[in-house]
């Protein structure tokens, strides 16, 4: 469509750019698919872990390890152009291992906090891989007396084929000891059904809804009404991609009880996050940890 309109605009050449662009794309995705084969033998992947704050105390106890690639000639290539393009290609399944083994390896850092929960990314095309369940078995298994939790982040870019293999599989998780969550719900694939199909602990609420919870009152609500559901439940609701005080303080007003989001931190290297987390990750409440913050923010950063 945007071809199309820039067509439009300047006749002539534009079908040209277009196809340029098309072959820089298709260029770049080659590379990209070629790189990621036999990736998690190189150096190039590392987690970057975004904390959750606990709304009611301040605390914060978990955060989510997300995925990170340095191309060697590309730099930094972001999850949402080359997780998909693992699934296409199967290199999802060796990629997701080594993302559950990577997290397994932070949990028992020794600057990792007592009791701490590190959830991991896990597509839905990983259940088909019959290693997934020893390898989080095996996780865990390292795990014990460490105090530490795995928890398993469900992300549905596909459709779910073989539901009921899914339930069974997330299933046995549950049973060695992992928690379940729901990613990006309210989109996508991520619906009222998954909710009532999937076993879950947890269940993170899309940052689409959060974008326009202080501009929308019927988006407001239905936000209040499924923090209230998710309650009722017995799930508990993480908000993600909360950016700003306000969003924080109606999320708060709800009763939401974790939320993730550029507000309080970015998703950070390991060396960043353990620093973080042992300067703010004990606060005596909210309002202390949002002070602290922002004197560091404002004296940090100048513009
Ligand atoms: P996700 O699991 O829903 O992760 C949340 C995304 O929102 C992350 O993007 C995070 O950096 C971003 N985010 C967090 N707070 C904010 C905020 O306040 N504002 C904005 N604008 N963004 C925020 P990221 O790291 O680029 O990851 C994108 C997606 O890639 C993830 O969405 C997840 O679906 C997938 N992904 C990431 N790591 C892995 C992995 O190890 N395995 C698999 N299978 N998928 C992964
Ligand atoms: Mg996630
Ligand atoms: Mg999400």
């Amino acid at each position: 469509l945007l071809s199309m309109r820039e067509a439009a605009k300047t006749p002539g050449n534009s079908f040209r750019i277009h196809d340029s662009e098309l072959q820089e794309n298709v260029k770049r995705r080659a590379i990209l698919r070629r790189g990621l084969v036999g990736i998690t033998e190189r150096e190039e992947l590392f987690l970057a872990l975004q904390p959750k704050v606990n709304l009611a105390s301040g605390q914060v106890t978990s955060a989510e390890a997300l995925i990170r690639w340095v191309h060697p000639e590309l730099g930094f290539v972001s999850p949402a152009d080359f997780i998909p393009l693992a699934e296409s290609t199967g290199e999802i399944t060796k990629l997701g291992r080594w993302v559950i083994q990577e997290a397994t390896r932070l949990l028992l850092h020794k600057d990792m906090p007592r009791g701490f929960c590190l959830a991991v990314n896990v597509s839905i095309l990983q259940f088909t891989d019959p290693e997934l369940i020893p390898t989080v078995g095996r996780a865990l298994k390292q795990l014990e007396g460490s105090g530490g939790t795995l928890e398993i982040e469900i992300t549905e870019s596909v459709v779910m084929e073989d539901t009921a293999r899914v339930i069974q599989t997330v299933k046995e998780l549950i049973r060695l000891g992992a928690k379940v969550a729901l990613d990006d719900f309210g989109t996508g694939y991520s619906s009222l059904a998954t909710v009532t199909q999937l076993p879950h602990h947890t269940l993170k609420l899309d940052k689409s809804f959060v974008d326009t919870i202080t501009s929308d009152q019927r988006q407001a609500t239905l936000v209040k009404a499924i923090i209230k559901a998710s309650s009722l439940m017995g799930v508990e609701l993480v908000a993600e991609g909360v950016e700003t005080k306000a969003q924080c303080q109606l999320l708060r007003d709800f009763g939401c009880q974790l939320i993730q989001g550029y507000y309080f931190a970015r998703p950070m290297k390991e060396d960043e996050f353990f620093c973080w987390i042992s300067n703010y990750g004990h606060e005596p409440d909210l309002e202390s940890l949002e002070k602290r913050l922002h004197a560091r923010q404002n004296s940090a950063s100048p513009g």
